[in-house]
């Protein structure tokens, strides 16, 4: 039986927002320019437009690509929800699980791998927006708390980079809990002395905000990334008032004391590789991260 029944004309869907996913052909048309670009020369430019800086999604494989010297070692990778709810809105839970993972080959919304940033051994967690829009359920909670046990345990440093658009409601109060649990991990790496960057990428929103996203010891965001609890709409109904010019965005969070950085994608493994030597080699790091079973569980 479905949660909810729908006896009014469902809300009309808010106008078609400009692609920012890379589209299929031989060539794209930017959303930021409007000029045609290669697709071929878009992706070797880590899919930010030449012309304009523009900067389109990527997925995570793509992510880890990018901030990984070469392989990886992923983990939990079969992690998959159980549906605890049964939950059905429109579409059954369970239904949406499988054409995510049928579209994106992955089990659940993100991969955390263990590899290296520049000869540094690091763990990366990084979030998929194509798996049910990133949303943070039991298993992207569950993998991170899980990554950044790993990271404390081989004594390196963790980057999680978001792409969520928060908390996964077809599990109800148990994403709920998940920020909780990945904050209490994040907070015996701090203990243990480990570093965490946060990279927060278009868009990171609700629950991923209102919890590990902003507590990086650097939290450092793409340009014009959207990031923010609410959405605009939603706050502009509540508080009755006009909101100003680039509200929500990088820059506009960046000026009023929220984020630390906001790096241009094609300098972000620079910028990562420098705030973790900066942060200096932990003592006892293990190359690469070589823990088979995480403690405590
Ligand atoms: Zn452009």
């Amino acid at each position: 039986m479905a949660w909810f029944k729908k006896t009014r004309k469902p809300m009309a869907a808010p106008a078609k927002e400009k692609a920012s996913r890379v589209p299929e052909g031989l060539w794209v048309k930017c959303p930021g320019c409007a000029q045609a670009i290669y697709n071929k020369d878009l992706a070797a430019n880590f899919n930010v437009c030449p012309k304009c800086g523009h900067h389109f999604r990527l997925n995570a494989t793509e992510r880890l690509r990018m901030l990984f010297d070469g392989t990886w070692t992923e983990y939990d990778k079969d992690l998959v929800s159980t549906d605890p709810l049964v939950f059905t809105d429109t579409k059954p839970y369970k239904a949406r699980l499988k054409a995510g993972i049928e579209s994106t080959g992955m089990k659940d919304a993100v991969i955390v791998a263990a590899g290296s940033i520049d000869r540094i051994p690091t763990v990366v967690a990084s979030m998929e927006y194509g798996f049910i829009g990133g949303s943070m359920g039991v298993v992207v909670g569950e993998k991170i708390a899980r990554g950044i046990e790993r990271a404390i345990a081989g004594r390196t440093p963790i980057v999680i980079v978001c792409c969520s658009g928060g908390a996964r409601m077809m599990e109800g109060a148990l994403s709920l809990m998940q920020m909780a649990k990945v904050c209490a991990a994040l907070a015996r790496l701090d203990r243990a002395g480990l570093p965490f960057i946060s990279v927060l990428t278009d868009p990171t929103t609700g629950g991923v905000t209102a919890s590990f996203a902003m507590l990086g010891d650097v939290n450092i965001a793409e340009p014009k990334a959207l990031i923010g609890f609410a959405g605009p709409r939603v706050i502009e109904q509540t508080i009755r008032q006009k909101l100003p010019e680039g509200f929500q965005r990088s820059e506009f969070l960046l000026d009023h004391g929220m984020l630390d950085m906001v790096v241009d994608r094609r300098e972000l493994k620079d910028v990562i590789t420098r705030l973790l030597r900066f942060a200096g080699r932990p003592a006892g790091a293990i190359a690469p991260v070589a823990v088979e079973a995480v403690p405590g569980s």
